[in-house]
């Protein structure tokens, strides 16, 4: 796979109806700036999870991380490798209009730079064992993502984030305790709301009209 396309990024979405970034300047961009980008955004789908994205080679590697970073190294988080997004998409916060790919808010969680620690990212990767350390507003530190066996359509995507022991490391959990977008300090549904999107599903549960067997 070219790891540096944006093909499938761009056949997914129809930029005319989405806000998200359609990334035309993004191997531009990135020539520009020395340090590489890291961003994680929470983002309710049809299901709530993070997106961790790490740039290199002029693209943001990602992974869709159902249940977030944890702070606690004996805890391992299973993270899916989705397509290349483009640079600028590590700041991109609001909503995806429903009937659109990925519909729903999206916040941007942390944001920062990542450092890799070993020489050759991209070949760590392929390897399937990228050590890194964040400088993120959130997280810190060093973490490794290690590729796991997956099944299905996840075989050869399944992915392990976990963090290494050093001052970093904690019990404490992160996404409970620091909720709020780490750009804005919304939460979802303040983003929700203010860009037009549903505020949660229950309000739009809320708003169904009752079923004519409760009125009787
Ligand atoms: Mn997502």
């Amino acid at each position: 796979m070219d790891r540096i396309s944006l093909k499938e990024y761009r056949e997914k979405r129809d930029f005319r109806v989405s806000p998200e970034p359609a990334g035309l300047a993004s191997k531009e961009q990135s020539k520009r700036s020395r340090s590489r980008i890291y961003a994680i955004q929470k983002h309710q789908a049809s299901r709530l999870h993070y997106d961790f994205r790490l740039e290199n080679n002029g693209v943001l590697l990602s992974w869709a991380v159902p249940k977030g970073p944890s702070l606690d190294p004996s805890i391992k988080r299973l993270g899916i490798q989705v397509e290349d997004h483009p640079v600028e998409y590590a700041k991109f916060e609001g909503v995806i209009p429903e009937g659109q790919y990925g519909a729903g808010t999206v916040m941007v969680w942390d944001i920062g730079t990542w450092i890799p620690e070993q020489d050759d990212p991209a070949a760590a990767i392929k390897k399937g064992e990228l050590k890194f350390a964040l400088r993120g507003k959130k997280l810190h530190g060093s973490w490794v993502l290690v590729r796991t066996r997956g099944y299905g359509r996840n075989a050869g995507k399944s992915w392990l984030l976990i963090k290494h022991r050093d001052r970093y490391a904690s019990k404490r959990d992160i996404s409970i305790a620091q909720p709020k977008s780490a750009l804005t300090g919304r939460l979802l549904a303040d983003i929700a709301r203010d860009e037009g999107g549903d505020v949660a599903s229950k309000a739009k549960w809320r708003r169904r009209a009752p079923r004519r067997s409760a009125l009787r």
